[in-house]
């Protein structure tokens, strides 16, 4: 409240200041006006007095350019260097007054020269200043009292007067002044209003940004903790799952060790459902850590060289049988992507494309899933990459479209149980598109079937790659190097292997796959302690963890290529890695690695690399 009345009584004061600084101007120019009349007024009005031969200037003249200096002069001066202050407004009071007095004496008392007095007080009212009305007031009435008495003539234009005509005039000032004040004192007022109305509105202005000022801070609070909550759940799913896969893969691994061994069908039943079972959890670990490292931004992209044709065959290829389990026609026109090689990730496309297909082929009952591919030429050396797959299977209703590639939403929760799925899939698919430049769009009607389209910008692969002739890409690199077809002599039985890894149930489990293949495994538990064991032993092979504490995994293999170059046996050594990315695999080839099987380990991962790195020598012959 005080703060107000005094914001008010500033606000009033300044605007008190403004109108006194433009009446100040106004009377500068006025001042300077009424001088240059007095001197006119002086030639005019008071003609040169004449004495015999000699003529002077009268000395009204003198008095009218002196006086009306003395007046104006230091009035004009302080109207231009001190605006607005009591200081100026005094000077100029008295200036004007004296005017007045000047003229009057200047056109010899004329009584129309009184008016003059008239005019001054009403411009001085301007500045709404009832003092600044009294003083001028003040010294008229002592000027026409003084003059009235010594030099009647010079006030009154009479010798004589009688000594209190100086009161009549007086008296008229008066009268003037009385409604002066009054309109003084009503603009004041008014004045007061403006400026109370104006801190009022300032003062209700500042309470409103104050509270948008809080609201906005609580916003950000809230954001900012939302924003906050959803980096650790992030972080928390994130570690969780990876934390999970691990014990995940041995379980698995010990699994499907359970399976082959000798087993009553009620046990084998079991244990392929605890498997089946483990490998769903798997994978939906792996869809959360996906999504969980593409929301923290971690998700990393390749740019490797590769054909997207080789991705979309390799993608159909894995569904092949289980499309014709189903009685669907799997198809896949891949023409429209010639041998075109392409800069990007083959991984990631290859993943959203095996979403894509496996939707196709859980959602569709009967009919057909067909896949086609188009390569459009785009500026700059480009092409738009657009893999359309296609189902006739239940379609999805509009209005849950959209809604289909946020995380855990799926279509209706019959389909949930119908068809069972986490409901990520979409999601990482969607958000992997976009982490690429890509987009999926989707057109499908309810009983009708889908259509989800893959759009791709991506880069051409140097021309040196595209020719059939040369090196196949790392992707079909990766797809051919397990086939049996690469070395079908069955593997030698008790071959010396060495097991570098640090974790103890991954020991334990690559022991028992190996032992189960006839061969009698070593382990050593870090890098360091594998490389000591192969100089003290002869090892036909070595499996060797790329994370080990003490010495990792591609620097004990360095190691261990530098100890061995001169020898013509070449140790083999494979690499068991977590990562599925292609320069993950080209950073252990380039170690001196001879190959890799990603982690969880597939007997049959295992069995074609053994089969290939310690074939059996008299199988071989024979
Ligand atoms: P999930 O398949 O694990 O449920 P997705 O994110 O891959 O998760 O799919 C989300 C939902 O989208 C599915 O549950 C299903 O309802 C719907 N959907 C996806 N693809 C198809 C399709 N080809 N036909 C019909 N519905 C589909």
């Amino acid at each position: 409240v005080i703060d107000r009345r005094a914001r008010s009584q500033e606000l009033f004061e300044a605007h008190g200041t403004q109108i006194a600084a433009q009446t100040d101007r106004v009377f500068a120019f006025l001042l300077f006006a009424e001088w240059v009349f007095s001197i006119v007024c002086a030639f005019v009005v008071s003609p040169r007095a004449w004495q015999g031969t000699s003529s002077s200037v009268h000395i009204h003249v003198f008095a009218s350019i002196l006086l009306g200096a003395m007046l104006a002069i230091p009035a004009i001066a302080m109207a231009i260097h001190r605006p607005g202050t009591i200081q100026s407004r005094v000077v100029i009071a008295i200036a004007q007054a004296s005017f007045s007095a000047l003229l009057i004496h200047a056109t010899g008392g004329r009584i129309e020269t009184h008016f003059h007095v008239f005019g001054s007080l009403a411009f001085l009212a301007f500045y709404r200043d009832v003092r600044i009305l009294v003083l001028a007031s003040g010294i008229i009435a002592l000027d026409h009292f003084v003059r009235g008495m010594w030099w009647p003539q010079s006030v009154f234009g009479l010798a004589v007067v009688s000594p209190w005509r100086w009161l009549e005039h007086a008296g008229w000032v008066v009268f003037e002044d009385v409604f002066l004040i009054w309109s003084c004192l009503r603009s004041r007022a008014e004045m007061r209003a403006v400026a109370d109305r104006q801190a009022e509105l300032e003062a209700v202005n500042e309470s409103i940004e104050n509270v948008v000022k809080e609201r906005t801070a609580e916003l950000a609070k809230a954001r900012d903790e939302a924003i906050n909550a959803a980096r650790v759940k992030t972080e928390f799913l994130a570690n969780m799952s990876h934390e999970i896969r691990t014990p995940m893969n041995g379980v698995l691994g010990f699994v499907q060790l359970l399976r082959s061994s000798r087993l009553d069908s009620a046990q084998a039943e079991y244990v392929k459902t605890i498997q089946e079972s483990g490998e769903t959890l798997l994978t939906i670990l792996n869809d959360i850590l996906d999504l969980s490292k593409i929301e923290a931004g971690k998700l990393d992209l390749e740019r490797i060289p590769f054909r997207p044709k080789d991705v979309v065959e390799g993608a159909v290829r894995l569904f092949a049988a289980s499309a014709k389990q189903k009685g669907l026609a799997l198809t896949a026109e891949t023409r429209g992507l010639g041998h075109c090689s392409v800069l990007g990730d083959p991984t990631r496309l290859r993943q959203i494309l095996l979403n894509l297909i496996g939707n196709a082929i859980k959602f569709t009952e009967q009919g057909e899933v067909s896949i086609e591919c188009k390569a459009t030429a785009l500026p700059n050396d480009r092409i738009e990459l657009v893999l359309r797959v296609r189902d006739t299977g239940v379609g999805i209703a509009p209005e849950v479209q959209s809604q289909l590639f946020q995380p855990f939403r799926q279509a209706d929760g019959s389909t949930t149980r119908r068809f069972g799925g986490s409901g990520l899939g979409l999601a990482i698919s969607g958000r992997l598109a976009a982490r690429m430049s890509g987009t999926i769009e989707l057109v499908s009607a309810a009983g009708v079937g889908s259509t989800f389209s893959l759009k791709m910008p991506l880069d051409r692969a140097p021309p040196a790659i595209d020719s059939p002739e040369t090196s196949p890409t790392p992707l079909q690199r990766q797809e051919s190097e397990f086939s049996p077809g690469v070395n079908s002599t069955p593997p030698r039985q008790g071959a010396r292997i060495l097991v570098a890894e640090d974790n103890p149930v991954n020991q334990r489990l690559m022991i028992a796959m190996l032992r189960r293949l006839g061969h009698t495994p070593d382990v050593a538990p870090d890098g360091e302690s594998a490389v000591r064991a192969c100089l003290e032993k002869e090892y036909d092979l070595v499996l060797m963890d790329v994370h080990m504490p003490v010495l990792d995994g591609l620097e004990a293999t360095r190691q261990l290529r530098a100890l061995r170059t001169a020898e013509s046996h070449r140790l083999p050594i494979i690499a068991l890695t977590a990562h599925a990315m292609a320069s993950h695999r080209a950073e252990c080839l380039a170690a001196g690695m001879d190959d890799y099987i990603t982690k969880p380990i597939a007997a049959g991962d295992l069995e074609r690399a053994l089969t290939r790195f310690v074939p059996d020598p008299a199988a071989a012959r024979s």
